[in-house]
């Protein structure tokens, strides 16, 4: 196994993540397989306890893992199915060597940070390393890890020592250290600063690690002058020093990092020469190019809870980019606060209410997004009801097909205070209940969570053929609550139809409405699954519908650009 360590300095927020990735992509492109791990130190578990707002999506893998959504992008850059123990976190190192040392595993010893947390780190990596995640037998050839945070942060001190010692027990043919920084920017003559940057990496090198490879983020491509200056003052090779100036898309990177034969030093330096073959991005050209030459775009209307943060939604965001891309568009996303729209806005805060049901009315189509708690419900059902009454493109993701449900039991069934008993537990109509094997105790990894299978219920609906006509489909899950079984016979006869169950039949899994031209809601979320190139069919039905060309791709898939 061949290691790549990516580490950041300077400032958080850099792009370590896509630039790890985009390297994972090179190193595929040359013919290798590609793993990847990321570590996050904080002491939270996992993600999934963790706000979006502040820390941006929850992904959710196969396995039910709620993981950081760097996995996200590598699974998505890199095309792999991850396990939750591609994310490691300092609250899951603890866990192990806690319950190591309540079995009595270290009887008799100190239990201390160097050498059994740090032991215990270098065996997880080493193990995940070796899982493979790309469908085929047997362990990568190379394992790419992201180590979150910036070098010096306290938190991550056991983590850089676990490298160091990983290190020194593969050797530096087998290990390979990139660490990423800034290059600011300042003053009228616009100099190109590289102190910070010998700052972080002297940081790194008193912690016993030396980076063998500089990835340097600038505005603009990196002055002559000043790659020597941190090839000298940094100890890093000139030829080795990589440079990810601003470029119109993310999809440019693994083609910059190509065009400065990041590839080929990186090979050298991991003794993969003689396995490796030129590197083919044709795809990424392709798409990097004809993303920057669309110039036509559809209007979308996201209606959530998290509108402040676009990472909060990464992945629906993805996978509208996804879709829209194989219409030759541009995604336009409209980011609508769901509780602007609520009447009682109208009066507090007339403009941003106002503003928000322009907004909703431009739209070419609506989506609502994945969600807990009653903040902006109100807002959502009142866009919900707008895109039913107005036959305007509707996709519901998980409390986006609940909020379906609430509001057709409000508006078309008459039961006026229908809701789900998570925003009203004493509703007298529970349209949408807790799902029997939830925990009301404890809420970490207590969801119902990752991939399960959504049988059709008959291969006439709209869901069936675009997932290809296929009889049943597997998506991620991460939710508590679900469509009442008890109420869906009142729900049919008035038009909406579930046609996507589970396997027992009693857990609705897809809805959709006769008599509109899209109106479909997902308890699952389809957007973890998409992948440039190969956009999530709910997401590329919902575009297509939004710019009327639906009908036209059923009767054949496999017409023009898509
Ligand atoms: N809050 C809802 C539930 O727990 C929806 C969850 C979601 O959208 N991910 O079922």
């Amino acid at each position: 196994m061949k290691y790549v360590l990516v580490t950041g300095g300077v400032v958080s927020g850099l792009g370590k993540g896509v630039t790890a990735s985009s390297i994972g992509v090179v190193l595929k492109a040359c013919g290798l397989r590609v793993t990847s791990i990321k570590i996050d130190p904080y002491l939270n578990t996992d993600a999934g306890t963790m706000s979006p707002f502040e820390h941006g999506e929850v992904f959710v893998l196969d396995d039910g893992g709620e993981v950081d959504l760097d996995l996200g992008n590598y699974e998505r850059f890199l095309d792999v199915r991850l396990t939750r123990d591609n994310n490691i976190t300092t609250g899951k190192i603890y866990q192990s060597v806690l319950e190591q040392e309540r079995r009595g595993d270290y009887l008799g010893k100190t239990v201390q940070v160097v050498p059994h947390i740090t032991e215990a780190i270098k065996n997880w990596i080493e193990s995940v390393s070796h899982i493979p995640v790309d469908g085929k037998e047997g362990p990568a050839d190379v394992c790419v890890i992201e180590l979150g945070g910036t070098v010096g942060d306290i938190e991550s001190m056991p983590f850089i020592e676990a490298l160091r010692q990983l290190l020194f027990s593969v050797g530096p043919n087998n290990f390979c250290l990139i660490h990423v920084s800034l290059i600011p920017v300042l003053g009228v003559v616009g100099e190109q600063k590289t102190k910070p940057t010998q700052h972080s990496v002297r940081e790194l090198r008193a912690l016993g690690l030396t980076p063998h490879f500089l990835a340097c983020r600038s505005a603009e491509p990196l002055l002559e002058n000043t790659r020597q200056k941190l090839s000298q003052f940094c100890h890093v090779p000139v030829g080795n020093i990589l440079n990810i100036h601003d470029v119109p898309n993310i999809w440019h990177i693994p083609l910059l990092l190509r065009s400065q034969n990041a590839h080929n030093a990186i090979l050298t330096h991991l003794d993969l020469q003689s396995v490796a073959n030129p590197p083919n991005l044709q795809e990424w050209t392709d798409r990097a190019e004809t993303f920057d030459n669309l110039t036509n775009s559809v209007r979308i209307a996201m209606v959530g809870k998290y509108v402040g943060m676009a990472d909060s939604y990464l992945s629906v965001v993805k996978a509208l980019l996804h879709a829209c891309i194989a219409c030759s568009l541009k995604p336009a996303i409209d980011w609508i606060a769901a509780s602007d729209l609520e009447d009682d806005n109208a009066l507090s805060t007339p403009e941003a209410h106002a503003t928000a049901w322009r907004t909703l009315r431009n739209a070419a189509c609506v989506l609502v997004p994945g969600g807990f708690g009653d903040r902006g419900v109100k807002g959502m059902v009142l866009a919900a009801k707008y895109a039913r009454e107005n036959r305007v493109p509707y996709l519901g993701i998980c409390l986006g097909m609940q909020i379906s449900v609430i509001e057709f039991a409000r508006n078309v069934l008459g039961m006026e205070r229908a809701n789900s008993s998570e925003f009203d537990k004493d509703t007298p109509n529970p349209v949408v209940i807790f799902m029997p094997e939830g925990s009301k105790t404890h809420m970490g990894s207590t969801m119902r969570l990752g991939s399960r299978r959504t049988l059709f219920q008959s291969p006439d609906c709209l869901a069936a053929k675009l997932y290809h006509n296929s009889e049943h489909v597997d998506e991620r899950h991460r939710h508590r609550y679900e469509v009442n079984p008890e109420m869906v016979n009142n729900f049919e006869e008035s038009g909406l139809k579930f046609v996507g169950k589970d396997e027992t039949g009693k857990r609705m899994e897809i809805l959709e409405l006769t008599d509109h031209p899209f109106y479909v809601g997902a308890q699952f979320h389809p957007e973890f699954k998409s992948r440039p190139g190969r956009p999530s069919p709910l997401f590329l039905g919902f575009i297509l519908a939004a710019i009327g060309q639906l009908e036209s791709y059923l009767q054949n898939p496999h017409n023009g650009s898509l």
